[in-house]
């Protein structure tokens, strides 16, 4: 269309030469040689005695005159071509720009969403291969919020001419997916490790200093790398895959990358099912207390139970403590378990002989938390549990985070009249710092000590028992077992051993084994 818009403007003068050299031709003809013919053929009258000039001057004035007659639709056709020409470009221009807005993203310049999809669909529809990186920026909220939209918007054309050369050097296409997220597509099969490298190269290119910004704010990214040859031939999958990878280091510290791993992810969805499993069991107190009984030494009666929790899972089984009390601590969800524990624990404890103590476990996060005490005292009271029937079982490990904080709430727990223990004594820490300085009133010692075949450690539990003799402790031996039979219980007793603890006096057992006031059950074993 261009070419012949132009091959019109510059054909005009030609045309209007060649006529006027056809007028002057076909008048000069006529003059001289067709008009006596024409004439005489018509049969009209003709004096063919005209004098050269005359003739000329017919040639002429005719001539002049189709010379005129030409030059105003000359002109008038010279305006219409030029303005069908500005029309015409005008036309390409907003083609041109159309297209740029459908492909392209207006902000960067860099391939759009839109696109990038429909390639990415092609290509897999085609079984040829793919490779996504993910990219998101890092701290780029921080540079909008604190230096303004407008270097953010510069912070994003920077970042995308970087990867555009990123893009350039390894064959690839840049895009951007919207917000701070970036593409970068490789419609080729390349290695693990030069994706690597070039992920690698991405979040240095990207956490160098931006012109934009100053020194102190620097951006970083977060990649998530996705395989169509490993991992989905589907582009909407593929393009989640990435995601899910990049959410991975994201969650991880940021500023790295991640290739998509299947098993990886499957764990870690197993792992959320889990935590909605277990945030939905502390909801509905599923998880419940099982009571082992503690029993005085020598006489071996039972004078209170240690309360353990158990998940009694919807399919039958039993969860233990050591699978979900970790889960529970990372979700913050320990408090309210414990809650639950000590209420259904002190309905229960209304049927039992009114001398059995309770004895709770108590996490290090609850130990240090101020509240703690009074809420434990408060439900204490609206149970109506009388505190010197309870006791609080820490370990040394729990003290050590915030020894100023567990001290404070231990004294205030002690003037109450709760006893306070300390558990598993004898391995970790082991300080007779935190028995001087703290109000502990019983040792709990470790099972460890009482393992099979291992006396070697009697020795240092007669140590223990004579060190909290001068300290005026109390002292329980935890894990004591049928194998123990006869000597151990006689020999604690006469050591100085105030109470023990294990399966030969009973298993942690759930509530309706424990007997009551009217009933006396034979004490059933855990699960
Ligand atoms: P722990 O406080 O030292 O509890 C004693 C653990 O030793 C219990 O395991 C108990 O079943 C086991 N045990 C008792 N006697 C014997 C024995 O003779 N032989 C052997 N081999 N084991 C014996 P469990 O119930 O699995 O509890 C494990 C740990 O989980 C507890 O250790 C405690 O640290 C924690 N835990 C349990 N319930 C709670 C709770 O309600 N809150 C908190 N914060 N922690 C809890
Ligand atoms: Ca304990
Ligand atoms: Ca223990």
């Amino acid at each position: 269309m261009t070419n012949l818009l132009r091959r019109s403007t510059v054909r005009l003068p030609l045309l209007l030469l060649s006529t006027l050299l056809t007028v002057v031709g076909l008048a000069t003809f006529w003059e001289f040689e067709l008009e006596a013919y024409v004439m005489y053929w018509l049969g009209l009258p003709y004096d063919g005695d005209f004098e050269d000039g005359e003739r000329l001057r017919f040639i002429l004035t005719s001539s002049s005159f189709s010379l005129i007659a030409m030059i105003v639709p000359s002109i008038v056709l010279k305006r219409m071509v030029s303005n069908t020409q500005k029309i015409y470009h005008r036309l390409l221009r907003l083609q041109h720009q159309t297209e740029q807005l459908a492909n392209f993203d207006p902000l960067s310049g860099l391939t759009n969403r839109r696109v990038f999809m429909d390639t990415l669909r092609k290509q897999l529809a085609q079984q040829e291969p793919a490779a996504v990186l993910l990219i998101d920026l890092d701290h780029f909220k921080a540079v909008n919020d604190e230096h303004g939209h407008s270097v953010g918007d510069e912070t994003l054309i920077e970042a995308a001419r970087r990867l555009q050369d990123i893009a350039d050097q390894y064959e690839g296409t840049a895009v951007r997916l919207g917000g701070d997220e970036f593409c970068l597509l490789f419609l080729e099969q390349k290695g693990h490790s030069e994706l690597s490298r070039i992920a690698h190269k991405t979040i240095a290119f990207l956490s160098g200093p931006m012109p934009e910004l100053p020194m102190s704010a620097r951006l970083g990214a977060t990649i998530g790398v996705a395989r169509s040859w490993v991992d989905s031939q589907d582009p909407s999958v593929l393009l989640q895959y990435a995601d899910t990878a990049m959410y991975r280091g994201k969650n991880s510290g940021r500023s790295t990358f991640n290739f998509y791993d299947s098993e990886y992810e499957q764990e870690r969805l197993a792992q959320q099912d889990l935590e909605l499993a277990l945030r939905r069991a502390v909801d509905r107190e599923e998880i419940v207390p099982f009571y082992q009984p503690i029993v005085a030494l020598p006489s071996q009666t039972v004078v209170g139970y240690e309360i353990l929790a158990r998940w009694i899972k919807a399919d039958g089984t039993t969860g233990m403590p050591a699978d979900f009390i970790p889960i529970l601590e990372r979700l913050g969800l320990i408090p309210d378990m414990t809650r639950s524990l000590v209420k259904q624990a002190c309905q229960a404890a209304s049927l039992w002989d009114d001398t059995l103590h309770l004895s709770l476990n108590v996490s290090a996060a609850m130990i240090t938390d101020e509240l703690f005490p009074d809420r434990l005292l408060d439900q204490l009271r609206e149970e109506r549990y009388p505190f010197d029937r309870f006791e609080v079982e820490i370990t040394e490990e729990a003290l050590v985070g915030n020894l100023e904080a567990a001290q404070r709430n231990l004294s205030k727990l002690h003037a109450y009249g709760i006893v306070v223990a300390l558990d598993d004594f004898g391995i970790g820490y082991s300080g007779l710092y935190h028995l001087t300085r703290l109000s502990i009133d019983k040792i709990k010692i470790d099972r460890s000590f009482f393992e099979a075949n291992n006396l070697e450690h009697l020795p240092m539990v007669e140590a223990i028992l004579g060190m909290a003799r001068s300290l005026k402790m109390k002292v329980t031996a935890e894990g004591i077992e049928e194998f123990h039979l006869p000597h151990l219980p006689g020999w604690l007793a006469q050591s100085g051993c105030h109470y023990a603890q294990g399966y030969l006096y009973g298993k942690p057992q759930a509530a309706g084994d424990v007997p009551t006031r009217d009933r006396v059950l034979l004490p059933s074993s855990d699960p």
